[in-house]
């Protein structure tokens, strides 16, 4: 039994007795990259940590695949735009907005993601496929690949012909009679493939290979011209089903995660393996298959509805948590990002801080062992010695909420002497705190945005009863004093002589005092003692527990939300 699954591929990779490892993993840059791409180079980079820490040479690479062609555009790119562009590589694309100023299309797509990835801890080597294809020792296994047609296309027969019904199989039969493993850039359109009226999808594949000349020629389907290209021209890709073994040889792969749709029977990791070890004589890299990573209930596609991209996950949440959810998590298993369950996962990664520092006691050695496993893997910078000071979410939730009332100095000075209440000496900047803050006013404004969206009042409540959304209103709501009962307005005038005659006040006494005012002064239900702080602060009749809240609040200013009501 296996501490944690990352063990089980670890003893699998170890097995292979190397000194030096090699990750890779791979992604078109057609647009907007989500947030699921991480899951594959977040595990491959627990990986990399873990070779690392037993002292072997380890590369860690992602293939940004700006050579492959545009099939199609995401809805957010100009519809002329794409009629012009529709069939060429992403790399010879230029960017689609104005004043970017960026190389090119894959560029500003991949860029984008790239540049987050120091923030998710992640430390790898980007190679853009178009310039690998550029290099002698690249346009070598377009060599070595277009003197094996015959041998790929049996082995390419051999796994897709039983996965295919009998109309299917003949046409594959038919298309292999021509098929040569590699294709070129035209010369006169500058595209790789073409997109027939029909929808079809036509590469502009090599017809003939001049073995003596080193030479390739085509006929473009999208122009018609006819070309001739030397395959040391850089105008030339492998067929993608070759382009990835050739890879793996070239950088001798020892691992690389699988999507499902590459990892089924007959996929291309399949096809790919045995091309790897047949042609070009590399035992190619260890399989790890992954489920998707869905946002809720929905999946992620780049080319459709909904972008996700980790630099907005960034602005919503603490990527250690994005790290933890990947990394506890059997990549078999799908894994729904939830942002409204982000409190949860704070309270998961608490606990496995709190196992890991030995402030509270695991359940069980296994828990014990898989926490320990798995904490220092979530880290974005070395493991701390001491478990290291967080303000709670709870708090950070009501002060970002209460910025309308409150200065940030002020909000700052709440955050730090609560951290003294906790023993926590150290001391968090205020720059430090401003970016905490407006983080989780991001992520409040997301879940406000979200729950409009739900029509199902069950899941509404079940999200609000978990998380304390309110908005504090600036001034009272003018029919105040008739809505309320003379004792009401007689409690909230004790209540202000109990404030004007204490400096501090604990969430604890105040939520007592309030209740001794309604039971004992008033003889009223607590309830409608409460309700009259509620319609005083909020303008509504519920919200956050009361004591706390108050606590919370600045005193001169709720003294003059008391004077200006009575
Ligand atoms: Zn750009
Ligand atoms: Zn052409």
């Amino acid at each position: 039994m296996f501490t944690h699954w990352l063990e089980e591929t670890v003893e699998e990779i170890s097995k292979r007795n190397l000194t030096e490892f090699t990750f890779s993993t791979g992604k078109t840059p057609s647009g907007h990259i989500h947030i699921g791409i991480l899951r594959e180079i977040i595990i491959c980079d627990a990986l990399r940590r873990i070779f690392e820490k037993r002292g072997a040479k380890v590369f860690f690479y992602l293939f940004m695949d700006d050579f492959d062609a545009a099939k199609r555009f995401p809805y957010y790119i100009d519809t002329e735009y794409q009629k012009n562009y529709l069939g060429k590589p992403f790399a010879l694309i230029p960017c689609p907005f104005e004043d970017c100023g960026c190389e090119s299309y894959a560029r500003h797509f991949g860029n984008e993601i790239i540049s987050t990835f120091e923030y998710f801890g992640i430390k790898n080597e980007i190679i853009w496929t178009y310039d690998l294809y550029q290099k002698r020792e690249m346009q070598e296994k377009i060599r070595i690949a277009l003197e094996n047609t015959d041998k790929i296309k049996e082995i390419l027969k051999k796994y897709i012909l039983p996965t295919l019904d009998n109309e299917r199989k003949q046409l594959f039969i038919d298309m292999q009679k021509t098929w040569i493993p590699a294709m070129v850039i035209c010369d006169e359109c500058n595209k790789i493939q073409y997109k027939a009226t029909d929808g079809s999808i036509q590469p502009n594949r090599v017809i003939k290979y001049l073995k003596k000349e080193r030479e390739v020629l085509y006929e473009c389907p999208g122009c018609g011209y006819k070309g001739k290209k030397s395959i040391y021209s850089g105008k030339l890709k492998l067929n993608w089903r070759v382009d990835w073994p050739a890879k793996w040889a070239l950088f001798n792969a020892t691992c690389e995660p699988a999507g499902k749709d590459h990892s089924v029977k007959g996929g291309a990791y399949d096809t790919g393996i045995e091309i790897c070890q047949k042609i070009y004589e590399y035992e190619g890299p260890i399989k790890l298959p992954y489920e998707w990573l869905r946002l809720g209930d929905q999946d992620m596609k780049t080319s459709k509805g909904i972008v996700f991209t980790p630099k907005k996950y960034m602005e919503l949440a603490d990527p250690e948590i994005y790290r933890m959810l990947i990394l506890r998590t059997n990549p078999m298993k799908h894994i729904s990002l939830r942002m409204e369950e982000i409190p949860q996962y704070y309270d998961y990664y608490e606990k496995m801080e709190n196992l890991f520092y030995g402030i509270e006691k695991p359940e069980s050695k296994e828990e014990f062992d898989f926490f320990n496993y798995l904490y220092p893997l979530t880290k974005i910078n070395d493991v701390p010695i001491h478990k290291p000071s967080r303000i709670p979410l709870k708090l950070l939730i009501f002060l970002s909420q209460m910025q309308n009332i409150l200065t940030p100095n002020k909000l700052y000075e709440k955050v730090i002497s609560y951290m003294k209440t906790l023993n926590d000496e150290s001391i968090i900047s205020f720059e430090a705190f401003k970016a905490l803050l407006k983080r989780t006013e991001n992520w409040i404004n997301e879940i406000k945005s979200y729950i409009t969206s739900l029509k199902d009042q069950k899941a509404i409540r079940s999200i609000l009863n978990k998380i304390e959304i309110f908005t504090i209103p600036e001034t009272i709501d003018k029919k105040l004093s008739n809505k309320l009962s003379d004792d009401q307005i007689n409690g909230l005038k004790t209540f202000r002589a109990y404030l004007g005659d204490n400096d501090y006040l604990d969430a604890d006494a105040i939520q007592n005092k309030i209740f001794t005012i309604a039971k004992k002064d008033l003889e009223i239900p607590p309830r409608k003692m409460f309700e009259a702080f509620y319609l005083l602060l909020l303008g509504s009749k519920s919200g956050p527990r009361l004591g706390p809240f108050i606590q919370m609040l600045d005193k001169s200013w709720l003294m003059e939300r008391l004077n200006q009501l009575l």
